[in-house]
């Protein structure tokens, strides 16, 4: 364990100023297993306070002008694009998640969701209709709906939070956010930036600590009119629960269990690196991950074949090694649970075909205690398997095989989920024809996680409530009104 000396302590953000709390909880390096950091344990005293911060600012922030808001956007983006390493070195200790990938994606990201808001905000226009035989015109106004509570959750900390966070401010809301406890620190380091892009004090707020504390808080806070979540679909049925006798907004970005189908016109050769970086980019732990591969039964052999090739080049260890693909996952207890799945598919008959318990993983010596898993492929695993139909959130995929586009249909449609699905066919009749039947907010055909900010992104079924995008994150953070003129 590391000397407590040398712990980084996080602090809240509250009013456009650090400000202690009276107790902390410890937070893991994922890839070596030690304490590293306390972040506050917040409840309702420091919610309280924040929600407070946010309302009193609220009048001047919302009645700037979309330009005046945009370019304190933009002068954000820039300063967290300048400390670019530094953000995704921190990313990568806390969360596990390779260097590469904090890097090329997360940090990237969080800056372009910045840019992209600090741009759509000017690019909205209103309804007008009119109705000359009443002499009238009817329009439509929208304005900020008030102090937006975000919570966002381990797997893409600063990436998601900043999805939320752009939106909301570019709208003219404050916010009151709280990120998961486990991976608080780039969040933390954001809130160093304000200042100096001209955030007024009180617009973001920033709370640490646990959902079941800081998180019910801020959901049952009268003076928080909407919640944007994203994380497990349990927490949200919780969170629709609190929240009912408030009758807030709700936006619910959850889980998914999703599936690929490759139909035997497919161009293997992109669609198996594709597909083997669909299941086991981030360590399996992205909403938008692969983890059911249907495939057309007369390439099911090749593809298994050279499927697992693929996913045995992906090099597991520490995950500040740039050559590295998959680092640590994120908790003991998660890593515990991600692999008592490939157990219990292996009790049920299925075949492992590289991974967890087959082929060794050899870890730097900094790294014994860091919670490591290969990507692991089961084959032979039946429909109805815990591991075909609940969320693992792992470097763990099921491949197995189908025959007709009908049947492939049902049973890609068969899991409680429906956020993102793929299929990989050289016939664009079929795809087409498949993607319309498919029940999931979002389908790739011959690729995966090519993703237009300006357009919706959400779940069906028990993968989400509501969408999330350029003019659905503008809706969402807004109220809307119909005025009429007689004239
Ligand atoms: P989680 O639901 O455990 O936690 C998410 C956030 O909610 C955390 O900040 C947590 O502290 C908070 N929380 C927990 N209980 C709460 C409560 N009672 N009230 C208020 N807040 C509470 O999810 P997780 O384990 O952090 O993240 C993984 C899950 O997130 C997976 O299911 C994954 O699919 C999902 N996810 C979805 C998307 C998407 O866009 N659809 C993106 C990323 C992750």
């Amino acid at each position: 364990m590391a000397h407590p000396q040398a712990l980084l302590v996080l602090e809240n953000f509250i009013g456009g100023k650090f400000v202690p709390c009276s107790s902390y909880i410890d937070s893991y390096n994922p890839s070596t297993g030690d304490i590293y950091c306390r972040v506050p344990d917040s409840g309702k005293e420091e919610v309280e306070a924040a929600v407070k911060a946010a309302k009193d600012v609220f009048p001047v922030w919302s009645s700037k002008s979309p330009s005046e808001r945009s370019q304190i956007l933009n002068k954000l983006a820039d300063l967290i694009e300048r400390d670019l390493e530094a953000f995704a070195q921190a990313e990568s200790k806390d969360q596990g998640k390779t260097i590469t990938f904090a890097r090329t994606v997360d940090i990237p990201r969080a800056v372009h969701n910045f840019r992209f808001f600090a741009s759509s905000i000017l690019h909205h226009v209103t309804e007008c209709t009119e109705m000359p035989t009443m002499g009238c015109v009817h329009y439509t106004s929208r304005a900020p709906v008030g102090v937006a509570g975000l919570i966002s959750p381990w797997n893409l900390p600063l990436y998601l939070l900043t999805w939320k966070i752009a939106p909301a401010i570019a709208c003219g809301n404050t916010v009151v956010a709280k990120p998961s406890e486990m991976t608080s620190v780039t969040a933390w380091m954001m809130c160093k930036l304000l200042e100096k892009a001209g955030v007024p004090p009180g617009v973001v707020n920033v709370v640490f600590g646990t959902g079941a504390k800081a998180g019910e808080a801020l959901v049952c806070h009268p003076d928080v009119p909407l919640i944007s979540f994203t994380g497990s679909t349990l927490t949200a049925q919780r969170i629709t629960e609190r929240s009912a006798p408030h009758c807030k907004r709700l936006s619910l970005e959850l889980g998914g269990k999703n599936p690929a189908i490759v139909f035997d016109d497919a161009d293997l050769s992109q669609c198996i690196p594709t597909t083997v970086r669909s299941s086991f980019a981030n360590q399996g732990e992205i909403c938008l991950c692969t983890s059911r591969i249907f495939v057309q039964r007369g390439i099911y052999s090749e593809f298994l074949k050279r499927f697992v090739a693929e996913a045995k080049k992906w090099k597991t260890g520490n995950p500040s090694d740039p050559t590295v693909d998959v680092g640590a996952l994120i908790s003991k207890e998660h890593l515990e649970k991600v692999r008592n799945y490939v157990k219990k598919a292996q009790a049920e008959g299925a075949r492992v075909l590289c991974g967890e318990g087959v082929d060794p993983l050899a870890l730097p010596p900094g790294n014994q205690k860091g919670y490591f898993m290969l990507p692991t492929v089961i084959a032979e695993v039946k429909d109805e398997s815990c591991c075909m139909q609940e969320e693992i959130f792992g470097p763990v995929t099921c491949v197995v095989a189908f025959d007709t586009e009908e049947e492939v249909i049902k049973r890609a449609n068969g899991v409680k989920y429906g956020l993102a699905a793929t299929v990989w066919s050289g016939n664009v009749g079929r795809v087409h024809r498949v993607a319309h039947r498919l029940q999931s907010g979002l389908v790739w055909t011959n690729c995966w996680l090519v993703r237009d900010l300006n357009l919706p992104f959400g779940g069906m079924k028990a993968s989400g409530i509501g969408r999330e995008g350029a003019k659905d994150s503008y809706e969402f953070f807004t109220e809307v009104k119909t005025i009429t003129i007689k004239h």
